[in-house]
């Protein structure tokens, strides 16, 4: 028997529709391109997003043609976000921190068509277009074009005077609505296709209190880029509920984040962990204050307990530590406790975990035959995932499906899970430290040694040894100025971690790498660690 209740499919679109028509003045405030603070609001989105539609089916866009971006979290990204997915085609994000080799392939694979990119893009641009032959026009994200070698057009210009009633909508919910590529740390990258009923689905799950609980009456700072793992769904979220939204251009410093804060009134922001410290030591240096944000969402790497420490004592805000990847839209975890009425410190040890699972996903834990693994809290394996925001295969490979016969998806981390279902990673796969049998997690010392008052970052990389496969080395970026000797760290860490889990070297280096989405980059650390030798007689170290 059918329900009797209406057909309404869940596209995206929808989502903007009811922004505009119920939160339509609810600002959206950009740090532009060309400096200065623009206000725009809900109404306007979705007027200029419908003028982009048009803009778009004039050239001949089809459903499901690649419609690709390359900037920074901006209004007119976001304009030509909604105006791409509203007529059924494809929003492909690009990471303009990607090298051009990378991004050569990833728009290739994708057969992106149109593009539009941030004006700073342009040489980057000068460089990949010739190796991008589908690519057929680009609009550049801003009133005037750069001069380019390569034909092009600004944005405003180009949307000026177009209509403002292209239809949205009328395809299936399961049609496709975004790309994001994941960064390849091993191999190429893969691209990771969103529907609009996933991320209607997604953004719903993630409204929940406990999960991101945004309101009406929160405004929400996107420090994450958009083109990061779906922008962690918040360009679905925060119209869904009319929360005020603040973009912060390409200044993700400190000092700018800070005055952003400040001056628009931010309750709620999101980041990775090296975003957070970032802007911790900027309030350091400055004696700042955070007189409006109640609540950080910190995820994409495991949050130090510095951070959450620092961010509760010294500011009054509450972090909660997410988990998720591309490949699960991405929010999958969260670490909100279940009992009511704990103090800070005890909730502390809960909060440093990756949580437990928001809405109606499932986890497991396998070895590496695949077996079912306990929930004790203690064994550990492979974290598999499931769910309807998570992918079941990978674009341009529809025959190669990324899950296993229970339909889990293997998410490369490894983790245990407790009785309660609470998660915690103990590292990726490819990080985690074998000596002597047993695993080191790279994550709980880096994460330890950072809280020392002397490291800015701290990264736990483990060396070939004769004897016991892999040893833990230190590789510590101290705070501007600071100067520390190897045994201080060695100290700090002493009693808080197992004897045989303490680094046998520590290595001061002037810079720790950054990747293109924030997070340290263990890759290109272990390309410079290359031919380096324990310190220590291997034979008798552990
Ligand atoms: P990339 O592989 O380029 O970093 P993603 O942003 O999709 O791409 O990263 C997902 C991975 O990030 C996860 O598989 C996990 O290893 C790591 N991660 C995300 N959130 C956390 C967290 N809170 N704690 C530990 N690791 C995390």
């Amino acid at each position: 028997m059918r329900a009797l209740m209406q057909d309404w499919s869940l596209t995206l679109d929808k989502i903007l529709d009811h922004a505009a028509r119920w939160h339509g003045e609810r600002e959206i405030v950009t740090r532009s391109v060309e400096g200065p603070l623009v206000r725009s609001d809900y109404a306007r989105l979705k007027q200029r997003a419908k003028q982009v539609s048009h803009g778009l089916l004039e050239m001949g866009v089809r459903p499901g043609d690649r419609i690709a971006t390359l900037g920074w979290n901006s209004d007119r990204h976001l304009e030509t976000w909604y105006g791409t997915i509203g007529v059924g085609a494809v929003l492909h994000t690009l990471n303009p921190r990607l090298f051009p080799e990378q991004l050569v392939y990833i728009a290739n694979h994708a057969g992106d068509t149109v593009l539009f990119a941030d004006p700073a893009c342009a040489a980057l641009l000068e460089e990949i277009l010739p190796q991008c032959p589908t690519i057929r026009r680009v609009i550049f994200l801003s009133a005037e074009a750069p001069a380019t070698s390569f034909p092009a057009d600004a944005y405003e210009p180009w949307l000026a005077d177009r209509p403002q009633d292209t239809p949205w909508g009328g395809f299936d919910e399961s049609s496709a609505a975004g790309l994001c590529y994941t960064s390849g740390t091993t191999g190429n990258p893969k691209g990771v296709l969103y529907g609009h009923r996933s991320n209607y689905i997604h953004a719903m799950m993630t409204l929940q209190p406990d999960a991101l609980n945004l309101s009406a009456r929160d405004t929400v700072l996107l420090s994450v880029p958009m083109y990061h793992a779906n922008a962690w769904g918040v360009m679905y979220s925060a119209p869904l509920v009319g929360a005020k939204l603040v973009l912060p251009g390409q200044k993700l410093d400190g000092a700018s984040l800070h005055e952003l804060m400040e001056t628009e009134g931010v309750t709620y922001s999101a980041g990775v962990p090296t975003l957070w410290q970032m802007l911790l030591a900027h309030l350091k240096e400055t004696n700042g204050r955070l007189t409006t944000l109640q609540r950080a969402t910190v995820g994409g790497s495991a949050c130090p307990e510095s951070i959450i420490r620092t961010l509760h004592d010294d500011y009054g805000v509450d972090v909660i530590q997410g988990w998720g990847m591309t490949e699960t839209s991405p929010l999958a975890t969260i670490s909100i406790p279940k009992r009511p009425g704990l103090s800070f410190e005890e909730a502390l040890p809960g909060k440093l975990k990756q949580g437990r699972l928001v809405g109606n996903l499932d986890l497991k834990l396998v070895d590496d035959e695949g077996r079912r693994l306990p929930h004790d809290g203690k064994t550990f394996g492979r974290l598999m995932i499931k769910g309807p925001t998570v992918a079941s295969g990978y674009y341009g490979s529809p025959h190669n499906s990324a899950v296993d016969d229970e339909g889990f998806f293997d998410t490369g981390d490894v983790a245990a899970i407790d009785e309660h279902g609470d998660m915690q990673i103990t590292d990726r796969a490819k990080d985690v430290i074998k000596s002597g049998g047993e695993w080191i997690s790279s994550i709980d010392v880096e994460n330890i040694a950072v809280g020392h008052p002397k490291a800015a970052l701290c990264a736990v990389l483990g060396v070939v040894h004769p004897k016991w496969d892999e040893r833990p080395v230190l590789l510590v970026q101290l705070e501007p100025g600071a100067a520390a000797e190897k045994q201080e760290f060695l100290d700090f860490l002493d009693g808080k971690i197992a004897r045989w889990w303490m680094p046998d070297d520590v290595i001061f280096v002037d810079e720790i790498p950054i990747g293109a989405t924030g997070k340290i980059d263990k890759k290109k650390l272990r390309e410079r660690l290359t031919g380096y030798q324990l310190p220590f007689d291997p034979n008798l170290k552990r």
